[in-house]
């Protein structure tokens, strides 16, 4: 705008000084034209008089009265304030008197080099004059008839041009300086350059602000006489664009005002998108979901409108997240997170409204069978027919699945009095009916354990630790059932963790020990072998069995540091030994299923030099649970060495004759509730000689477990068991007292 501005303004001003030099042209020459109508009208006047006879003859016979008479009276008809004659003899005539000589003698000088007419000076004034000749016939003299150019007609002049003109005239005084005629306006030093030059080219000349005409006014020897100069002022003309520039600087004030209106108004509609979107983006991030007005289609109107779809979709991917991180894939039920946030709300109700709520734990009695011999889909399918019964049976009461086979169900008494047992007898009930698979029912039951709020405790993980406990300990009683938390299970609880960790730290204190309890031959009646039977003098407590510590030390893994250092152990001991007595080794089935189980058996045979036929592995049937492939592979790459193989506890777990097909045992070991039973019971008998008679044929060897009274011994021979084992013969003894056991008679076994 402002270079517009600047190149307006220059060209307003050239524009202005072209029509300025224009018009001062014009005017000049219409100024030129007055000057030469005057002069005409002059010759006009002054010819008539000239050529008059009387006044010739007057001037020739040199009758001034007469003449002057002439010249007044002919001045006056022609209006002519001033006449005059120069006579040839060098008088002169004029209407008021003389004529200064000096003006006379300069006159005939002009009009012996030709002079008609111009500007002549009279006195003060400058006049416009012109010469006639006066002849009678021969020159006598000249008329001369003059118009004074007084301020009056210069401002006359001034006004004959369309533009506000100044009209001066300039002249030579009496020491011949240049001054303005009439004015005391002083000659500036250019003006003066100006008018001594020679020749006028008629150019407009530009002096200071304002534009100069010079045009000569007659002309003598001695030069120019005067010179009429007409000014114009630029800035007088420029004034009159002022209108104009005023006008081009509104309009560009407008245009900027416009510019600037229109800029905000479009950075606007810019900014103002790109403000609520980044809003927006600001409130996804907390979470909101966003939907913003599409203004437009441009640019930014398709980002708002992807925006807007990313930000559905985020909200959607959110849900499913959240849903899935509070909801169990396979049964759609809520997850264990979700229970718990769910218990944990429940629960702060039930301190404000001072009520009361159940949390029940449910595990699947058989779910683990089914898994294993059916497969992983068979599985899932039974959980959704579980999730499916329990949803139907609980209604409105918040059911969740935590994981593997375990459900936990809400009870508030929210809508109505608690009523935990008949809620845990209907699940009990629902899930006991037998489920249909291919045609095939399948038995699963339930087990629950309850735990109630406020009065077993306000804590989610306690109150859902001891809904576990009872959950254990109704499944410990028996499948099927459901328990109520007491705090004795709590004790016990606690009690099992300080054995835990007294157990951590046992193997490296040395606090274990191996007891050895014979095996006694009936055929060859004598011992055949020492079963090792694992003993943990506890610091504190003294001796504890087994039968306590070992399924702590299965749960925690311990078992397979143990175990191994059971199985050193005992070759160690059987070294000892003379070279027909077994060891057997109770290897426990989390153990077994440890990878490293036949490397340790082989360098603990290696490193004892014991014959592998020496050691007998004994493992019970929870062995085959699980995978039978990779069992059977080990068992037969442990016989494959030559170790043997017993089957422990038979009859009491899943007792299947199948395990006995399918894998060679050495021995079978008939359980000691069997040999309890012996003789009071004819069905105990039956299983006994059937057990036997199966193992002879499969060529088996038999133990009896636990016999205690000769009679059970009696019994046994008959039946026609292979071994005996118990009270009878012996308790479990430390290993000096087995070795001096082996140097005294064997002769004990038939007292
Ligand atoms: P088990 O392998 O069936 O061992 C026989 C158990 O019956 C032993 O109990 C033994 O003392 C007991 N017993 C023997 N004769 C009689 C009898 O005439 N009457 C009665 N009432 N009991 C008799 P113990 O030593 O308490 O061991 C219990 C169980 O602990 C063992 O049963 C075995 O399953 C496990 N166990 C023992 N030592 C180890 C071991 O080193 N490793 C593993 N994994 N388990 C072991
Ligand atoms: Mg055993
Ligand atoms: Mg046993």
């Amino acid at each position: 705008m402002v270079l517009v501005a600047i190149a307006i303004h220059l060209a307003i001003s050239n524009n202005a000084e072209i029509k300025v030099a224009q018009e001062l042209q014009a005017s000049s020459k219409t100024i030129n034209e007055f000057w030469s109508m005057r002069s005409r009208q002059l010759q006009d006047s002054a010819a008539p008089l000239a050529r008059d006879f009387g006044f010739r003859a007057a001037i020739s016979s040199g009758d001034d009265e007469t003449a002057r008479t002439a010249l007044a009276n002919g001045a006056a008809r022609v209006e002519i304030a001033n006449a005059f004659v120069i006579r040839q003899d060098g008088g002169s005539v004029s209407i008021d008197g003389t004529l200064d000589p000096a003006i006379a003698s300069d006159l005939w000088t002009k009009l012996d080099e030709g002079w008609q007419g111009g500007a002549l000076r009279i006195g003060d004034s400058t006049y416009q004059a012109v010469a006639a000749p006066i002849e009678a016939p021969a020159l006598v003299g000249w008329l001369i008839v003059a118009k004074p150019l007084n301020a009056a007609e210069l401002t006359s002049l001034g006004e004959l041009s369309a533009i506000p003109l100044k009209a001066s005239i300039a002249r030579h005084d009496n020491s011949g300086k240049w001054v303005f005629d009439g004015s005391a306006r002083l000659v500036t030093p250019q003006f003066e350059k100006l008018l001594n030059q020679s020749s006028f080219s008629g150019e407009i000349e530009f002096l200071g602000d304002n534009a100069v005409h010079f045009r000569p006014l007659g002309k003598s020897a001695q030069g120019v006489d005067a010179v009429l100069i007409l000014e114009y002022s630029v800035a007088d003309a420029l004034a009159q664009y002022n209108s104009l520039k005023i006008a081009v600087a509104l309009a560009g004030l407008a245009g900027l005002a416009i510019i600037l209106f229109a800029t905000r108004r479009i950075a606007r509609g810019m900014t103002r998108p790109i403000a609520a979107l980044q809003d927006a983006a600001e409130r996804l991030e907390k979470g909101e979901r966003i939907n913003l007005e599409v203004g437009s289609d441009d640019e930014l109107g398709r980002l708002t409108g992807a925006f807007n779809e990313m930000s559905a979709q985020i909200v959607e991917r959110e849900r499913d997240i959240a849903h899935m991180a509070f909801h169990d894939d396979l049964t759609g039920l809520p997850n264990r997170v979700m229970f718990t946030e769910q218990l944990e709300m429940s629960l702060r109700k039930v301190v404000s409204r001072k009520g009361h709520l159940a949390v029940l734990c449910l595990d699947l009695d058989n779910f683990k069978i089914v898994n294993d011999t059916l497969g992983h889909a068979v599985g899932d399918a039974l959980l959704q027919e579980v999730s499916r019964r329990l949803t139907g049976v609980l209604g409105d009461h918040f059911l969740a699945r935590q994981g593997g086979d375990e459900f936990t169900i809400l009870l508030t008494d929210e809508a109505g009095p608690l009523k935990p047992e008949t809620v845990a007898r209907a699940v009990i009930e629902a899930i006991g009916q037998p489920i249909d698979h291919a045609g095939q029912p399948l038995f699963v039951g339930a087990s629950i354990g309850i735990a109630m709020a406020p009065d077993d405790s306000l804590d989610p993980q306690d109150l859902l630790k001891h809904a576990d406990l009872a959950l254990y300990k109704s499944k410990e009683a028996g499948r099927g059932q459901f328990r109520f938390f007491e705090l004795t299970m709590d004790e016990q609880a606690q009690e099992r963790r300080k054995l835990e960790m007294a157990l951590r730290v046992a193997l490296q204190q040395g606090e274990f020990e191996l007891h050895y309890q014979p095996l006694f031959d009936l055929e060859r009646n004598e011992i055949s072998g020492f079963e090792a039977l694992l003993r943990w003098n506890h610091p504190e407590r003294g001796q504890i069995s087994p039968i306590d510590f070992i399924p702590i030390a299965e749960d925690t893994g311990l078992i397979i540091p143990i175990g191994e250092w059971v199985i050193q152990e005992a070759c160690r001991h059987a070294r000892d030994w003379p070279d027909h007595i077994r060891v057997a080794v109770n290897v426990s089935t989390v153990q077994f299923r440890s990878p490293g189980l036949q490397s340790v058996v082989i360098q603990a045979l290696a490193q004892t030099g014991i014959e592998p036929s020496r050691l007998e592995i004994e493992i019970t049937e929870s062995i085959f649970l699980e995978s039978n492939e990779s069992i059977l592979a080990i068992l037969h790459g442990l016989r494959s060495f030559g170790v043997r193989v017993a089957l422990d506890d038979f009859g009491t777990g899943y007792s299947s004759l199948s395990y006995l097909r399918s894998f060679p045992f050495d021995k079978i070991k008939i359980d000691r509730s069997f040999i309890m039973e012996l003789l009071v019971d004819s069905n105990a008998s039956a299983v006994v000689h059937a057990i036997a008679e199966l193992a002879r044929a499969l060529g088996m060897e038999t133990t009896a477990e636990g016999v205690e009274e000769a009679g059970q011994l009696e019994a046994l021979r008959l039946h026609g068991c292979t071994n005996v084992q118990g009270y009878l013969f012996s308790r479990p003894v430390n290993a000096t007292d087995a070795i001096a056991m082996l140097s005294e008679s064997p002769q004990r076994a038939t007292a």
